[in-house]
This record gives C-alpha cells, structure tokens and sequence, in this order.
C-alpha cells in the first residue's frame, strides 16, 4: 500500500484504542467507497490535443453527501487522491459537518496552460464526473492551485448537463455564481479561531507571539494577514521557490505584493529581510509553525530542526507520522489538519445551505457561525487530549471516529 495512505490509516488505529469501536467499523473505514479515474482530453490553444490523467474518490458517505476540494498539481496520483479523501471523511465527522469525505485531482502543471485551456480542463473534468458528483452526492470545492474562477466554470458546466441552475453542486463559487463571503479566508481563519480559542491552554497568552508560515498560498497569506493583524510577528515565509525570514516580523500584504509582481516570496527586499533555506525556515526561532504547503513537508529528517511549541496544520497531512512521534517527544502540540484547517470546509457547508436555502447571510454571521463550530469542536478535541494523555491528532482522530462509528450503526447491519 501506499506510504501516504498507510500512514493516515496508522493514524485512525491509532485513535481507535481510545475510543469504543466494532472493529467492522474499523475495516469499514479502511476502504474507499469509490475511485473513478479517467482521462481528461484537452484541445490546446495551438489546435494539438493533451490528455491529462484526472480522479475523483469518494471515500464514505456514511454520513452524508462526500465533500472535498479538487486538486490540479503535476505530482497528483490515485493514491494521494485516496488519502486526501480519507482525510476530509474524518474533518467533516470532527466538525459534525452533514458529509462524508472526497477528493478529486488533475495531474497537470495549472501554469502551464492558458486561461482558456485552463477552462476548457475544467469543464472537461465536470463532463467526465457529472454522473458521480451532485448537490447530494458529491460536492467539490477548491484545492491546491484551483481557485473560485475555476469552481465557477465548473459549476456552469454542471448546471449546462442537468438543464438547470444547481449551484450546490459545488463550493468555492465566484460571488455572482451563488458563492458565500467569507470562503476565501476560511481556512485560515477557522485556524486562527482555534489559536485564539485555546491561546491560554497553548501557553500563548502574554508569551512571544512569533510565527513562521510555510506555504503561501490561499491558506498561507490569509493566516500571515489575520495573525499580523491581531499582534504576532511573522518571522519567516516561504513558497515553493523559496523562503525568506526577518527577526523584527514581515508585512504579510507587502510580501503577498511582492509576490505577484516577482512570482515568488523571495521577491521580496527589505531591511534585515534574509533569503534562506526550507530546512533555516523550519529551525526558526518561533513560538507557532503553520505548514500550509503540500502534505509530508515535516518528517523525521528535518522535525528535529523545529523550535516552534505550536504546529497549526493549515495543509492537509503536512507532518509524517514519523515526524509527529518526533514532535511529541520534543513537547511540540500539533493542531492536526482534521480540526486546524476545516474552516474551510465549514464555510463551503454554509455556502451550500445558503446556496439551497436561496437565502444568503451576511459576512458577520458567517464569521459567527465558523467561530461557535471550530470553538465548540476544538474545545471538546482539546478536553479529550487532557482526559485521555494523548495527541491532538489521537484525539481528533478519536472524536470524529465515534460519530463516524454512530452513524454507521444508525444505518443497520444488512446486508
Ligand atoms: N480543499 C479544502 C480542504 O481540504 C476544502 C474542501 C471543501 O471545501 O469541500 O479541506
């Protein structure tokens, strides 16, 4: 099996000795449900065609429709997909969120096409899934390099097959499409709810405030704005070019702009601004690491270099089960991505009530109902850790096991 996979399964026997569980349940949960892979045929802008290998998983539905974003990236495989999905299954059941879990991707370098081939990619991909997705199937959303232009394509596309507006199909939508404010920052912002939440527990109150973000993307930028805004340095940052620290703290806005213009991070100059390493990023003096990249990026080759006490996992899977024993014993508290980053799929869930409902909030109340969810939730993953001695991912892995395993046994047992 593969090594991603086979981790994240290690993660859930691990959470089932603390929790009462049928070992059916168990292997019921080992499995995806469905995996559909596919060949996406592209006409490029030139008049030549590409095809592109393309997935969707859904990997449980116990308890409800699987929800889950869609990734474009040149590493994407079937495996990755799985895992990713396994993933969002468990997010959804910590956030009692009414889905199950799924993921979709293309294998595809996004920045490699124009904008119309990029649309023409988007739409071949809805044609090739229509009959697997559906506002009460199947809802993706945005992921890694797919953004809320591309959702919105999609979302036409879908609404073109089935002959009438469906907006729920998926989230992540463009404002004018049915979309929900708030979604653009939510995953950052449910994870810096969390943080301010448990800020006494973490030791963070009246402690140095410095964080280190690795990552820049949607996740990565938004939590660098929120955590500046409200106080903490931003002493180191990094994309996939490189990294770049300052021990008097970074203007997020400025470095974002810095980015835009010269593609990368590192585009940007400044007095006492360093360019350094990935592995000088992570040994960074700091009191809170946010990975907010691609999954593995922590492992046991580099987690001793981390001096962070806090690890937020805004990206999903981004610390190896090597690297959280490693993390553990060093007393490092890891926010596992289950609970840190499942703003963003909660606001996605609030965009598809609305979205059914025909009845859309404003920005205040989204931003009040993404706090009372990840507090509630977060407190009960926290006061489970304190109970039992165990990780925060134990425990989330925990909690959301005995939902999961509540609602298989509400669907009875035959055949
Ligand atoms: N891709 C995001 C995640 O990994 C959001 C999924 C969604 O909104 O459905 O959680």
């Amino acid at each position: 099996m593969d090594e991603l996979l086979s981790g994240a399964l290690s993660r859930l026997d691990e959470a089932a000795k603390h929790v009462e569980v049928d070992s059916e349940v168990l292997e019921k949960l080992k499995y995806a449900k469905e995996t559909l892979s596919v060949r996406l045929s592209v006409r490029m802008d030139d008049g030549s065609r590409r095809s592109f290998p393309a997935w969707r998983c859904r990997y449980d539905d116990t308890r409800g429709p699987t929800k889950g974003g869609i990734r474009f990236h040149p590493s994407s495989n079937v495996e990755e997909v799985t895992t990713l999905a396994f993933w969002m299954t468990f997010k959804c059941a910590v956030m009692n969120l009414p889905y199950g879990g799924g993921k979709g991707a293309v294998k595809v370098d996004p920045h490699s096409l124009s904008k119309s081939e990029l649309e023409r990619l988007s739409r071949a991909y809805v044609q090739a899934f229509a009959g697997m997705i559906g506002p009460d199937r199947d809802i993706p959303a945005p992921d890694v390099y797919t953004n809320s232009m591309i959702m919105g394509w999609m979302a036409d596309e879908y609404s073109s097959i089935v002959r009438q507006p469906s907006p729920a199909v998926i989230t992540g939508k463009p404002l004018p499409l049915g979309g929900s404010l708030g979604r653009d920052d939510a995953t950052a912002r449910g994870g810096y709810y969390l943080i301010k939440h448990l800020e006494e527990d973490l030791g963070l109150a009246g402690s140095a405030k410095r964080v280190v973000v690795q990552g820049y993307g949607n996740a990565g930028f938004h939590i660098a704005r929120l955590l500046h805004a409200d106080g903490y340095r931003i002493v180191g940052i990094s994309d996939s070019r490189g990294a770049i620290v300052c021990e008097d703290g970074l203007d997020p806005q400025a470095v974002q702009a810095a980015k835009e213009r010269g593609g990368s991070v590192t585009a940007y100059a400044g007095n006492g601004v360093r360019k350094v390493s990935d592995d000088e990023l992570l040994g960074t003096g700091c009191e809170i690491l946010v990975p907010a990249a691609l999954e593995d990026q922590i492992h046991k080759g580099n987690a001793g270099l981390i001096k962070a006490r806090i690890v937020l996992e805004l990206a999903n899977g981004p610390v190896t089960p090597d690297a959280d024993r490693i993390l553990e014993e060093a007393g490092t508290i890891v926010l596992p991505d289950i609970l840190a980053n499942a703003g963003g799929v909660t606001v996605s869930y609030f965009e598809w009530v609305q979205n059914r409902q025909g009845y859309y909030w404003n920005l205040g109340e989204i931003h009040e109902r993404l706090r009372v969810i990840m507090e509630t939730e977060g407190r009960r993953v926290w006061d489970m850790r304190s109970a039992k001695g165990i990780t925060m991912r134990t425990a989330a892995y925990a909690h959301a096991l005995e939902r999961l395993s509540k609602a298989i046994a509400a669907h009875g047992t035959q055949p």
